[in-house]
């Protein structure tokens, strides 16, 4: 592969200023060790580690209080070869380009991986929403709409939730470009709620299809749920349903924590009756106060670098990226971690993870069952025929198993670690239609 030459270790983006040691270069450095497994094109290559749009807006919002804040808000459309862009909107206060950049990179192969007929994309606005009222949080989902509606379409790029944003919020992203268009467009958003348009399971979607992915592939390891300790970092969209899927399924699942700190309970953690005060309280702390709550078990307090170095068969990193890193992955007992967050580990932590051998699936993997019921919802949308939620979970774990055996295959054909097998698998996809427009060996032939 030839590529340009660059500062950072990572490839330049034109326009865009990606700093030494961001997230972007880290995640660049996945599709580098894939490319050393495919023979695919030099053009297919080249132009996968760039992004093809970036939009950089600022939102104007009018507080309760009668003054005006201004957000920054982006999109990147990172690819779009395969279908129109597809990825979520983050509301966070940590959100920067070089993280929407880093998150619509990864939907790109997700979306592949996938054999989904969708690009990459991803959008985020840089605000705590804990400290914004529900009126203000309506006025700023509807200000990014406003800001972005050029650049998004049904069939140009569809948005979704991510960290802190939900059903109702896409609710209010789909209304906003219906009133710009003047038509109802319920395509363009996805992870709506049901009654606007939204699909049966979609919710749930991201956990369930971790848990497919978990089912699937652990047994090749004689791990069934009476043998295996499971702990879940993040108890948000995603963590909350892997955590109840694996314990109605009878995995014992002795850790979960969220962003104010955690529990352990070697017993295993009664999961129904945490999501039932999480739901009420909005936080796990009080679980290990002196409430009602805490007559439901023995759980211990524990902090959220306790919970990634407990000794459990399974670490299930559920909340933000760079949680599993070079300053910790030596720590990390776990033998098998199921990434349900994006970007949860660092690719230095990779190597450590894998000289301790552990195994990695990768986010691009396991958590893509959110986009995948995302597409079923799009196509719902299209078609103006509803599925009931069995169809919609039996073609979901239908293509998560289907997807995870190709790539577990690949791990073994070509003797490298899942991460990399996932990337082969993508790449693969991605440059057979990259490829189909074109490669400089067609042209040189004319
Ligand atoms: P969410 O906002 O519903 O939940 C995030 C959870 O992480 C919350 O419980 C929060 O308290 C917790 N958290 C935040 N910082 C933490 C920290 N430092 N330590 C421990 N916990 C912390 O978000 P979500 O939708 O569940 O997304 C979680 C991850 O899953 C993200 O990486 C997201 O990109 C990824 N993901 C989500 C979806 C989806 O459909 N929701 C799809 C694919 C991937």
């Amino acid at each position: 592969m030839s590529g340009r030459p660059h500062a950072n270790g990572g490839p330049t983006v034109p326009g865009v200023a990606i700093m030494a040691g961001s997230l972007f270069t880290d995640a660049s450095k996945r599709l580098e060790k894939a490319l050393k497994y495919v023979a695919i094109s030099d053009d297919a290559g080249e132009r996968l580690k760039y992004p093809k749009t970036s939009l950089s807006v600022s939102i104007p919002v009018r507080m309760d209080d009668g003054s005006l804040k201004i957000f920054p808000g982006y999109r990147v459309r990172y690819d779009d070869t395969r279908g129109p862009g597809k990825g979520g909107v983050r509301y966070h206060p940590n959100v920067t380009m070089d993280e929407v950049q880093s998150l619509a990179f990864w939907m790109t192969f997700k979306c592949a991986l996938l054999n989904l007929p969708f690009g990459g994309a991803k959008g985020g606005i840089t605000l705590n929403p804990k400290e914004l009222s529900r009126a203000e949080l309506e006025r700023l989902s509807r200000g990014y709409i406003e800001a972005i509606a050029d650049f998004i379409g049904p069939d140009v790029d569809i948005l979704a939730p991510d960290v802190y944003t939900n059903e109702m919020m896409m609710g209010w992203m789909m209304d906003q470009y219906s009133i710009i268009c003047r038509k109802i467009s319920p395509a363009v958003v996805t992870g709506k709620p049901v009654t606007m348009g939204g699909s049966q399971g979609r919710n749930t979607a991201t956990g369930t299809g971790a848990f497919y992915i978990m089912q699937g592939m652990l047994p090749k390891f004689d791990q069934y749920p009476e043998n295996t300790t499971v702990a879940v970092q993040g108890f948000g969209n995603a963590g909350m349903v892997v955590a109840q899927c694996l314990y109605q399924d009878g995995y014992k699942v002795v850790a979960i924590s969220d962003s104010q700190g955690g529990i352990y309970n070697e017993q295993g953690i009664d999961i129904p009756a945490v999501i039932n005060y999480k739901q009420q309280h909005r936080t796990l702390a009080g679980m290990y106060c002196d409430q009602a709550i805490c007559d439901l078990g023995e759980n211990q307090q524990i902090s959220n670098a306790q919970l990634l170095a407990l000794d459990v068969d399974v670490l299930i990193p559920a909340a933000l990226e760079n949680q599993i890193t070079s300053d910790n992955a030596d720590q990390v007992r776990a033998r098998y971690i199921f990434e349900v967050a994006n970007g949860p580990t660092t690719t230095a932590a990779d190597d450590i993870l894998a000289s301790k051998g552990i195994y990695v699936f990768p986010d691009i993997l396991v958590n893509a069952g959110g986009v995948t019921v995302s597409y079923f919802e799009w196509v719902q949308n299209r078609s103006g025929l509803y599925w009931g939620a069995k169809e919609v979970n039996d073609r979901l774990k239908e293509k998560m198993v289907e997807e995870a055996e190709h790539v577990w295959k690949i791990t073994q054909d070509l003797e490298v670690n899942v991460r990399t097998a996932a990337y082969v698998h993508a790449l693969n996809r991605l440059s057979e239609a990259m490829d189909a427009k074109g490669t400089r060996d067609y042209y040189q032939d004319s």
